[in-house]
């Protein structure tokens, strides 16, 4: 049976009062977003070679590692098991990425599954058009009330709810580490560029994976598989046959779906950092699977 209490709706309709509080913390939040992409503006009037600019996009890379394979596929998904250290710092790097706390990110994530292209849906597409699930979403009050009811199993870690909490802490402490080494250059290379080419990437997966792509698995969402996501996101845009196992840590299921998350995931359990890594049985991601959803094996 859900948790329907108030401490269950999240830390803001938990206290009415401080609503206001929460609104000016979620346009703060909001106005991160808009800063980092403004930033990008004084390039013309930074003395730079090409090399920072490849630094960047490592950077990006690295950012979108620690959503991908954090934020998604586990803790929102449980695709596999890890140490509680390594767990929290996942959710430090996802909060370094600046997609906002990890359960905030998870409860958010859970009801785009529960109700996938519904009414309920925090950003679909198919109900609120392509701006709307690109980023749009993002600036909707009622991302203030996010249902924390979906995300007990995280809630049990302190450190989890204070890093979600204080989720702007981490990549402002990193901005400042940027100006001392490197100067406003090193703020704007080094981090802020880093994280508009991935909050765009990131976004795409919302926005361009149920309109744009093909569809190998008919399941009752218009999830897509898009190439060029997949090739920007480290393998979300996979993102049928992710909609189709949820629970799989692979999203790249044909040899031709290139994953690098998963490919990283299977390097992590080599070196024993994570375990029970979960994979659909080959019959579930060929698609000549009996039911849809098949217990996983783990690898
Ligand atoms: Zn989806
Ligand atoms: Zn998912």
């Amino acid at each position: 049976m859900e948790d329907h209490s108030a401490d269950a709706l999240g830390p803001c309709a938990a206290r009415p009062r401080s609503q206001g509080w929460c609104a000016i913390r979620n346009a703060l939040s909001n106005l991160t977003f808009l800063v980092t992409l403004l930033a990008l503006l004084t390039i013309p009037f930074l003395e730079l070679s090409v090399w920072p600019f490849l630094v960047a996009f490592g950077v990006a890379y690295g950012f979108g590692l620690s959503v991908t394979i954090g934020y998604h596929r586990y803790f929102a998904h449980r695709s596999f098991g890890t140490s509680r250290a390594f767990q929290f710092l996942l959710a430090l790097g996802g909060c370094l990425a600046i997609q906002k706390g990890p359960l905030w990110w998870v409860a958010t994530h859970r009801l785009h599954h529960r109700h996938s292209d519904r009414p309920d849906d925090p950003h679909s597409p198919v109900q609120g058009g392509f701006w709307h699930a690109h980023v749009g979403w993002m600036f909707a009050s009622d991302t203030l009330f996010v249902d924390y009811a979906v995300v007990k199993d995280l809630r049990k870690y302190p450190e989890l709810v204070w890093l979600d909490r204080l989720w702007l802490v981490p990549g402002m402490l990193f901005a400042g580490l940027c100006y001392l080494t490197m100067g406003w250059a090193g703020v704007v290379i080094g981090y802020c560029m880093p994280l508009v080419i991935m909050l765009q990437a990131t976004y795409a997966v919302n926005s361009v994976c149920h309109l744009f792509g093909s569809r190998r698995f008919e399941t009752p969402e218009q999830s897509r598989n898009n190439l060029w996501v997949a090739l920007l996101t480290h393998g979300e845009g996979w993102h049928n046959n992710h909609h189709h196992a949820p629970y799989s840590a692979r999203h790249g299921f044909a040899w031709y779906e290139f994953d690098l998350s998963y490919q990283v995931i299977r390097v992590l359990a080599l070196v024993g950092v994570v375990w029970n890594v979960k994979v659909p049985p080959k019959h579930v991601m060929s698609g000549e699977e009996r039911t849809a959803v098949e217990a996983p094996v783990a690898v």
